[in-house]
Formats: structure tokens, sequence, C-alpha cells
């Protein structure tokens, strides 16, 4: 089982991170993808521990949404950033990037042209891109599409319903599911998950957020992408060995060789 996203690198694991990655690999989580904040130096240099910690961990970075305005008046010094930060962390994909209209944290326009601007970069260097969209569906399926297929990547922390998803798999992108499966009230998220080609899902934490029954409410943390998986092949009928097989299958497929491996000697 992989972990496809998490935010390791955040001062929450800080004080516990052998701990946290030890509670991982004894529940069978063999990797991790870790998003980076492009250009957070504090971020920057925890990576570095969570690398020593958990060799077989893959970064991403990107501009997140919320950050996009601090490089509203020049989206190409964001991309400069970025790619710096990809280089620096062997990053095998560029993300988190997207649109959030939920909390608005940047302008909506700047937000639109830092999410352009990273995916030119991810298709110049053929990377695949993590994406971020929270009550902006149509706008970011607009510029992906403007990117006229040229890119790869994932809908992280995926909570749209069937047409969201169809429209991502006709995009060619995976479908990431995480806690939110497990609410509840996420039978659209189900009604996707199940309907989802076997080729295209991934699960995830999205932690320290968002963690799934029955730990929610707590830290969330890699080793409960079991939670996640576990649910997510009940939904499809298959075994978990079946599901983890699939989504360690799926993520290989898509972040690959790109990138350096955490640990080039390994
Ligand atoms: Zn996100
Ligand atoms: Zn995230």
């Amino acid at each position: 089982m992989i972990d496809s996203h998490c935010h390791l690198a955040g001062e929450e694991f800080e004080n516990d991170l052998d701990e946290v990655v030890a509670r991982a690999r004894d529940r069978g989580v063999t990797a991790a993808l870790c998003i980076l904040a492009a250009g957070n130096e504090a971020e920057s240099t925890r990576a570095a521990a969570v690398r020593q910690a958990w060799p077989d961990v893959r970064f991403a970075t990107g501009i997140h949404p919320h950050q996009a305005g601090d490089f509203g008046a020049d989206p190409d010094a964001g991309v400069r950033v970025v790619r710096e930060a990809v280089a620096q962390h062997g990053a095998c994909a560029i993300g988190e990037i997207g649109l959030d209209y939920h909390y608005d944290f940047s302008p909506r326009d700047v937000q639109q042209a830092v999410f352009r601007a990273q995916i030119a970069l991810a298709a110049e260097l053929r990377l695949p891109v993590v994406i971020h969209t929270r009550e902006a569906t149509e706008d970011t399926f607009r510029i992906l599409q403007d990117a006229g297929g040229h890119v790869r990547g994932v809908f992280h922390c995926f909570t749209g319903d069937e047409t969201m998803a169809r429209a991502a798999f006709d995009l060619d992108f995976h479908v990431s599911f995480a806690g939110i499966l497990t609410f509840p009230r996420s039978e659209g998220i189900r009604a996707a998950a199940r309907i989802a080609p076997a080729g295209r899902i991934l699960a995830e934490t999205d932690a320290p957020y968002l963690a799934p029954v029955p730990h929610r409410g707590r830290r969330n943390e890699p080793a409960y992408v079991v939670e996640v998986a576990a649910r997510l092949a009940e939904i499809r009928g298959v075994s978990a060995d079946e599901l983890a097989l699939q989504v360690t299958q799926n993520f290989m497929q898509l972040f690959g060789e790109g990138g350096s491996r955490s640990n080039p000697t390994a």
C-alpha cells in the first residue's frame, strides 16, 4: 500500500516522525508521496528529516492555490520557485496545485494564472500534476483541457461525484480517494469510487488533515491509508490485497521513475 498524498514535512510531525513512519510500515504502507509547499524554507528543511526517516518517500512540490497570492503580480517568479524546488527535492510531480474557491485565500484570477503557469512547467518537465480543486470544478477542467492533453495527473482528495470522475477519466487523469470516503454523508464519492476503472484509482490520507473513520477528528497519519483502502475495497467488491496491489501499480505507473527516489543510492 502507498499513501499517495500526505504532508509529512509539516510541523505536526516534527516531534514523532520516526514513530509515525514505523506505524505506517508496520501496517504495510511501503511508501508515500510527500507534498512540499514550494518556497517554504521550514518545510524544505524538514523534508530532509522525512527523507532520512523514510527513504522510500517520494516528493511533489508546487504552489497551493492558498499561496498563489504570494506570486500574484508575477506568476513567472512562482514558476522559478517551483522549478528550483523540483530540482532540490528530486520531485516526481508538481503539486499540489489548482483552484480553491471555497476559501478564496487568493483572488481567483491569480489562482488561475499561477495554476496555468505550473501546468505549463509540468508539461515542459514531463512531470505529472497533483490537483487540488474545491468548488472550482468548471474552471479546473477548462484550464486542464487548455493544456491539450499534455499533462497527466491525479485529482487528490477526490470529493466529486460520478460525473466529475468520468470527466477526470476522459482527461486520462487518476482520482485519489481520502478519508472523506469513509464519512457517512459521502454517498456521491462512493458512487464515483464504484464506477472508477481499476487502473485509475489511488488512496491517500492527506495527513495531517481529515483522518478517516474510526480516527476522525484526530491527527491523520500515513498508517491510516489502510482504513481508506479497506473502505475502497469494500465499495468495489475486491479483496484488500487486490486493492493494495492495484493502487501500488497505479501509483508507480503515474509517478513512475520520474524524479529521483528520495535516497538516490538505494
Ligand atoms: Zn489539497
Ligand atoms: Zn494536501
